[in-house]
């Protein structure tokens, strides 16, 4: 076991605090991480305040990682001392099913382990990158190629592959119109990328507040959705449309923007169901769906691809002193785009 500095949080309603957390010791297939950075996703928020069901406390959240291996598994062939890698959302799943030998182990069958508040193998609680050191399976650690800064590659491992998955999947590239719906990390994320991959990408956000941003970041149009006329203008004209929101929207409105086989995919996550009126489907053959992270496989494609491209997230980094102030600030959307903590000072 090995004893490494952590932020966690003591309860549902405790701010975090410092604290000691155990790593398991290096197994055959390990690779042992020093973290350099730990992204702050609204997940990450949620999950340690119990909104999406009970947890195990302490718990130190964190699935945005960046770091360098120090120490491996004598099995392991993947990396090596000294490579620079990150971790996502998840550390392992069944490696069985049909979905995880499909390479999209995000969507296993048995359920994947995620990072932070999840039972591992060995039946303890997963803790994650809030703190100085992880050990992870091999398999689920992937390489964070040498034109990527690893404080701007650590909110890829989240926010990066959540967007590049569902462009990817429904074909976002020249001639092809994507919207974004909010402008936050994943948003942030979504656009550089629709941009880098060809697409002609417009932000529906609330206000006109961030279009300077959005327009730098790769946006071709900004349309504030608090003004009727952007419904009427832009209605059938994408092909596709990224939900980044997690709060209920009205979703039939958004529909009737998409074009004709156009689909609506939701990567943000509201608590609450958002009601669908089935003949804003009808109308246009249009789809309704979600995406959750990426493969391991993906995830790696995306890293490259935003090495090849020179993207990685807008971020302000911060040392741990000042997860709860960051934490207050996500609540309050007054982040552009990602908070990434400073390993070194757990
Ligand atoms: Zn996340
Ligand atoms: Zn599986």
């Amino acid at each position: 076991m090995l004893t490494v500095n952590a932020y966690a949080a003591p309860s549902a309603t405790g701010a975090l605090i410092p604290t000691t957390i155990e790593r398991r010791d290096v197994g055959p297939h390990d690779v042992l991480i020093e973290i350099k950075f730990a992204g702050i996703c609204h997940s990450d928020i949620h999950t340690v305040r119990g909104d999406w069901g009970p947890q195990g406390y302490p718990l130190a959240p964190g699935h945005e990682i960046a770091g360098i291996v120090t120490e491996i598994g004598p099995e392991v062939t993947r990396h090596k001392v000294g490579d620079r890698v990150g971790v996502g959302c998840m550390v392992n799943s069944c490696g069985e099913c049909a979905n995880c030998v499909a390479g999209e182990e995000q969507y296993c069958l048995k359920g994947n382990t995620g990072t932070y508040g999840a039972v591992d193998r060995d039946g303890t609680i997963t803790q994650g990158g809030y703190s100085t050191h992880v050990v992870v399976t091999e398999n689920f650690v992937v390489r964070i190629p040498e034109g990527l800064d690893l404080d701007v590659a650590a909110p890829l491992l989240c926010a990066g592959i959540t967007t590049y998955s569902p462009l990817r999947h429904w074909g976002a590239g020249p001639g092809k119109n994507v919207a974004v719906i909010g402008l936050g990390g994943l948003g942030h994320m979504a656009v550089k990328l629709a941009h880098a991959m060809g697409a002609t990408v417009t932000v529906l956000s609330q206000s006109l507040k961030k279009q300077e941003d959005g327009l730098r970041l790769g946006a071709d149009h900004y349309r504030a959705t608090s003004d009727e006329t952007t419904f009427a203008d832009l209605a059938g004209s994408f092909d596709l449309i990224i939900n980044t929101v997690s709060a209920a929207i009205d979703i039939n409105a958004y529909l009737q923007l998409l074009a004709l086989d156009g689909a609506l995919v939701n990567v943000g996550a509201p608590p609450e169901p958002l009601p669908v009126q089935v003949f804003s489907l009808i109308g246009g053959r249009r789809s309704f769906a979600g995406s959750a992270i990426g493969g391991i496989r993906e995830t790696q494609e995306m890293l490259d691809f935003c090495a090849e491209h020179g993207l990685g997230a807008e971020i302000e980094v911060i040392p741990a002193g000042k997860i709860n102030e960051a934490y207050e600030r996500v609540l309050a959307s007054d982040v552009r785009y990602r908070f990434v903590i400073d390993a070194a000072t757990f």
